[in-house]
């Protein structure tokens, strides 16, 4: 017998404890080898004054344990009181947010009796860096960050997990026919690592039209992997399509620590009643056992878990008269859940957990030695700009030039807008104006901008921002405007 694990637990706020205290029965007796620290976070520690949330001593004892068992916590109304899952995401490096959505019909009612999908969600990066500006009186940015190894990591855990997990296929989700760079690498890695996994079925879907198919034939869906957004957004339809958001447990993974929890809220109407079903808590908790190692009794919790459901005893939120029996309180499911350990359900299809291969970060090799030859050889300037049309813009922009650089072409909101005649649909205040370097066959430098921006500022123009134009290894980093 492998030795007990030490794990981190937060009992959180609303129904938290209670769903807490069943789940924590219901593994114990099944046999988990764990030993359990708790620490304290949610609602009473931000209103100590802490905006986090969480106390330093709770931070040493998850870097102590990497392992986090998390029950939902409410954030309280009003300014200045940080999301304490950003922040944990954000300070334990947990870049792969995974969701395994199982339809239990006829027990659970849904429309999609077969359903048997995991998504694999990126959880650092994308639209949730979060850095926005406001740049004009009109135009608000978010940038859409997207790199190489952050995506190299998700797709290769999605393929990983695939393969530890008996799964047939991954596809992947994306909408490279617009975001032709960042979402164009993120296909990229995708079809690069694929071919690592000869066994494994690939396919890759662009966002809308495969969310579409996902939502009216889930049973053609494997192992999902995709972007921060979309993941968020399609795992919530997923869940919801399985038939409650209350049964899912999710995974939130990093290369030191892991996350672990139910994907719902603290349910603050619900809490102090012995009311709330722990399903999804415990859904996530078996996660948690599987990702330990100790596949064994993860099998065991799901399927009493199951025989529960099958047996129609049931909590009140999936109550139904024609499939439910009894009508049970939080702490009767668990007991009823316990009494099946040992278990296997008879309809519906039994978990059989692997103790987990231990997944193990790849070095990312071909990053690490990919140098491509990267030139500068123009900027997108971005000016604040309110005084007359798109052809009154160019006229007094096209008298900007330098002795390296000269005016291309002007857009608004990404379309092009000069030169050619006068635009006729609406344009912000927001332009972009892109100078190229003269000389094709040289690239241009940092000083020559400085000489441009100053020349620009000296005609009175407000820049806002740029953007430099690189060409690596002579392709360009860059796109084009709509007509350009
Ligand atoms: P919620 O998920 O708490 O509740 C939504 C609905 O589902 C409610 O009707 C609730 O009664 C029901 N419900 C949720 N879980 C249930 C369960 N286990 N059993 C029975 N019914 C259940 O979402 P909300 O009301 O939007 O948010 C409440 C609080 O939870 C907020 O403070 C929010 O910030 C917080 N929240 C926390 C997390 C987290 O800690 N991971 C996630 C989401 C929301």
């Amino acid at each position: 017998m492998s030795e007990n694990i030490p794990i981190t637990v937060a009992h959180g706020d609303g129904i938290g404890p209670e769903i807490m205290d069943a789940t924590l029965r219901i593994i114990l007796e099944a046999g988990a080898r764990v030993d359990i620290e708790e620490i304290e976070i949610g609602e009473k520690v931000y209103l100590r004054g802490n905006t986090a949330g969480i106390e330093p001593s709770a931070w040493e004892s998850l870097r102590r344990t990497k392992v986090f068992l998390k029950a939902p916590i409410t954030t309280p109304q009003g300014g200045g009181y940080k999301s304490l899952n950003v922040t944990a995401r954000k300070t334990l490096g947990l870049y792969a947010n995974i969701r395994p959505v199982i339809s239990y019909y006829p027990y659970v009612k849904t429309k999609h009796p077969v359903m048997d999908l995991v998504i694999v969600r990126e959880n650092e990066e994308d639209l949730y860096a979060g850095i926005e500006h406001r740049q004009t009186e009109q135009v608000y940015q978010c940038l859409k960050l997207i790199s190489r190894p952050g995506s190299e990591k998700i797709v290769r855990y999605a393929f990983e997990y695939a393969k530890n997990n008996d799964r047939k296929k991954v596809t992947c989700f994306m909408k490279d026919n617009i975001m032709k760079m960042t979402d164009g690498l993120f296909h990229k890695v995708f079809d690069e690592i694929g071919e690592e996994y000869p066994d494994i079925e690939k396919e890759s879907w662009i966002i809308d039209i495969g969310a579409a198919k996902m939502a009216s034939s889930p049973e053609n869906f494997d192992v999902l992997v995709m972007e921060n957004l979309y993941g968020d957004i399609l795992s919530d339809v997923a869940a919801q399509m399985s038939g409650s958001v209350g049964l899912a447990g999710s995974a939130n993974v990093g290369e030191q620590c892991s996350m672990f929890e139910a994907i719902h809220g603290s349910a603050p109407r619900r809490a102090n009643q012995n009311l709330a079903n722990p399903s999804g808590l415990l859904l996530g908790a078996v996660l948690m056992l599987v990702h330990i190692g100790q596949g064994d009794i993860a099998t065991k919790v799901h399927n009493a878990w199951m025989k529960t459901l099958e047996d129609g005893i049931h909590t009140y939120d999936i109550f139904k008269p024609d499939t439910s029996k009894v009508k049970v309180g939080t702490k009767e499911f668990a007991d009823a859940v316990i009494q099946r350990l040992g278990e296997i359900p008879k309809t519906l299809k039994p978990a059989q957990y692997k103790a987990q291969v231990e997944y193990k970060q790849q070095p990312f090799e071909k990053t690490k030695g990919r140098k491509s030859v990267k030139d500068l050889v123009g900027i997108d300037v971005f000016i604040d700009w309110n005084f007359g049309t798109s052809l009154d813009l160019g006229e007094l922009m096209k008298k900007v030039t330098t002795e390296h650089l000269e005016l291309q072409v002007i857009s608004n909101r990404g379309i092009k807008v000069w030169p050619g005649k006068a635009f006729e649909n609406f344009c912000s205040d927001h332009w972009s104006c892109r100078f190229m370097g003269k000389n094709k066959e040289k690239p241009i430098t940092h000083h020559q901008i400085i000489e441009l921006l100053t020349k620009i500022y000296d005609a009175g123009f407000d820049f806002i921002k740029t953007e430099h134009l690189y060409d690596f290894n002579g392709e360009a980093g860059y796109t084009l405007a709509q007509g350009q």
